[in-house]
């Protein structure tokens, strides 16, 4: 491992899929990087590998009023995803990325109502999103049970193996000079000198520019700088059954209930989709819980009947990060030098985009995207705005 430097040009704070994007992506252009990474148990190492580009009803159950937010930004999931696309052939990398779109299923007439309206919502974002009846399925997915009355298929969706598209992320930072340096916390970031002081648990250091990519850790980092960041951790649980031949192509969901499902080229099916996980002890530490553990795989068989013939090989919990429906994105007015890079809903699918496009910030280039969609001033504004009658407890 590294030794922490005394100097950073750019300084990442966190390393996972969208700052191991990011430090790949400035170093290529000549940038000094520095990436520091807690080593805390996080999204992209435990994620489930679903490329996403439909709306999740699990989101839209929890947070509707944040459906308006995330339709606002529906047309960068299949961008981000032909993202994923064009880095794997560009890393000359397997990602393991297989584009046979995804189902998410519906068991009543009234599911299906809901499917088809947001359908309608997703085709009005660009997606490709149609209905598909049961005779359909009985051809397009005859693993499917038959509870199942119905699907959305979405074909913008897909799935990729996380653990070989970080490694190869990681690698192609680290082959471009970036240097990344492992289980250091950054405590506190304070600006000096037209720069940083940066506190971390292995010493200080001084920075040039810095970019929080710290997920729910960035909080409390831009909190102490009077930057608002109200992001907040979720505990989430995957199972993964042994390996079997290929039987489902598709990236499967449920209408109403939380589940995703979906067979990694490896054989392995990975079911998570929502199940929560407990967290615990000092440092914070996702736990399974045996309910999640159970509840899933009873409803993975429920809707894929013949995933019961598989045992649970293994059982993990992570970190995921809900925003307010959008990415965090882009340069900090307020504090000169500082960027922010949070993904948002369905962060894997949207990291290296996500990436892509504060790493052009940081270049002084024009991205891709209008980034005053996805600027942290948002927050310090609505804090600014006056609380309504109404809104007031
Ligand atoms: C169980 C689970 C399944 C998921 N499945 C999917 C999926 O299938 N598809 C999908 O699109 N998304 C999925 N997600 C969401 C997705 O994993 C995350 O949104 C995404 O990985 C976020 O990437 P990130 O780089 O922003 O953050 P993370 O991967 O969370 O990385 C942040 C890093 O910052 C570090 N850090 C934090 N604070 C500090 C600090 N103070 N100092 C130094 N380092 C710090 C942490 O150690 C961590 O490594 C899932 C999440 C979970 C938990």
């Amino acid at each position: 491992m590294s030794a922490l430097p005394a100097e950073a040009a750019i300084l990442i704070v966190g390393g996972g899929v969208v700052g191991v994007a990011l430090a790949g992506f400035l170093a290529e252009e000549g940038r000094e990087v520095v990436l520091v990474d807690a080593g805390a148990p996080a999204g992209s190492n435990s994620n489930a590998g679903s490329l996403h580009a439909q709306m999740q009803s699990r989101f839209m159950r929890i947070y509707p009023d944040q459906v308006p937010v995330l339709e606002s930004t529906l047309h960068l999931y299949p961008k981000a995803i032909a993202f994923w696309r064009e880095l794997e052939s560009l890393l000359d990398a397997d990602f393991g990325m297989s584009m046979h779109g995804g189902l998410m299923v519906a068991e009543t007439d009234e599911q299906l109502e809901f499917l088809r309206y947001k359908a309608g919502r997703e085709r009005a974002f660009g997606l490709d999103s149609e209905i598909v009846d049961r005779a359909e399925l009985d051809r397009l997915a005859p693993y499917l049970g038959p509870a199942v009355i119905g699907a959305e298929f979405c074909a913008n969706e897909g799935k990729l193996n996380p653990l070989r598209a970080n490694a190869a992320l990681r690698n192609r930072a680290i082959d471009k000079g970036a240097v990344l340096i492992d289980n250091v916390t950054v405590d506190r970031v304070v600006p000096r000198d037209s720069g940083f002081t940066v506190q971390t648990s292995a010493g200080h250091l001084r920075a040039g520019k810095i970019v929080i990519a710290a997920a729910s850790g960035s909080r409390a980092l831009c909190g102490a700088l009077d930057v608002p960041v109200p992001v907040s951790p979720e505990a989430l649980h995957v199972n993964i059954t042994e390996p079997a031949d290929p039987f489902i192509p598709h990236l499967v969901q449920h209408a109403d209930r939380p589940i995703t499902l979906k067979q990694f080229a490896s054989g392995h099916v990975v079911i998570g989709g929502g199940w929560p996980a407990r967290v615990t002890g000092p440092n914070d530490l996702p736990m399974v819980e045996l309910a999640s553990i159970v509840g899933n795989a009873t409803l993975a068989q429920h809707i894929v009947p013949s995933v019961s013939g598989l045992h649970i090989i293994r059982t993990w919990a992570g970190i995921n990060t809900v925003t307010d429906g959008k990415s965090i994105l882009g340069p900090v007015e307020a504090v000169p030098g500082l960027y922010v890079a949070i993904p948002g809903d369905a962060g894997y699918t949207l990291g290296p985009l996500a990436a892509r496009l504060v790493a052009d910030c940081v270049l002084g280039r024009a991205p891709s995207e209008d980034m005053r969609n996805f600027s942290p001033a948002r927050f310090a504004e609505a804090m600014k705005q006056p609380v309504s009658a109404a809104a007031r407890p």
